[in-house]
């Protein structure tokens, strides 16, 4: 075996380990939080019994969301992209639109009409990460700003939040799959690790590139560029 295809190999191997540790925790915790249950049931302890069955509902929607995570990137990684015109305003709207009604509430919404050939999915995707990572890192009373513009001879979205900010040390890592700043703190917020690294590989397989400006307490910037041939 070559040089590369060994690494491959060793960057699969790694992949499946993260990936199937990911989804035994919640898995451990419901089974615990079942036979808990079932015990407080036995005992008639409403109280608890609802504390468990919450946990367990918890539990499985983290486990619905990196399942449905790890298909989008297998997606990417599967097939090749489908590219049609579309108007790519009317996208980031219907992403927007898919936010908590508190979240819609802190987004500022400046556009071009562009319409682009792309692949539609991949675009949605890309804003969707984007969206979720900006409303999760930055506090409910914060705006989020995006914008969809004209850039000389690209066509280039940003979406900018006032949060907590990302180191420069960690600015070269958070494209990586399951690197985390704060391990804790993204689970807690339903992360799972690997929404970057879909928006990454999305952006490359329609020719574009992704930038990311941040300090640290003051905010982050990603901003995704398509040449407009
Ligand atoms: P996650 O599901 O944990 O959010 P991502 O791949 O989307 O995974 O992001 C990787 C890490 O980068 C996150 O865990 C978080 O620490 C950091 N990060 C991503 N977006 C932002 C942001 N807008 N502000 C601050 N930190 C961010």
């Amino acid at each position: 075996m070559d040089n590369n295809s060994e690494n491959i190999d060793k960057l699969k191997q790694e992949f499946i380990a993260n990936a199937s540790h990911e989804l035994k925790t919640p898995v451990t915790s419901i089974q615990l939080a079942v036979e808990t249950a079932i015990t407080a049931l036995e005992n008639s302890e409403l109280e608890d019994t609802r504390k468990f069955l919450n946990q367990i509902l918890k539990d499985s929607q983290r486990m619905t969301l990196l399942l449905s995570d790890l298909l989008d990137l297998s997606q990417l990684e599967v097939n090749n992209p489908i590219k049609e015109i579309v108007n790519l305003k009317n996208i980031v709207e219907a992403e927007i639109g898919y936010l908590s009604e508190e979240n819609k509430k802190r987004v500022n919404f400046e556009s071009v009409d562009i319409d682009f050939l792309i692949d539609p999915d991949d675009f949605s995707m890309i804003v969707r990460n984007l969206l979720r990572n900006a409303c999760n890192y930055s506090e409910q009373n914060k705006k989020i700003d995006v914008n969809l513009f004209f850039d000389n001879s690209e066509i280039a979205l940003s979406i900018r939040d006032r949060g907590r900010g990302i180191s420069k040390a960690d600015q070269d890592r958070i494209f990586e799959r399951f690197y985390r700043v704060d391990k804790g703190r993204s689970r807690a917020l339903g992360g799972t690790g690997i929404g970057l690294s879909i928006v990454k590989h999305a952006v490359e397989r329609n020719n574009g590139d992704i930038q990311v400006k941040s300090n640290l307490g003051e905010g982050s910037e990603f901003i995704v560029k398509f040449f407009n041939t």
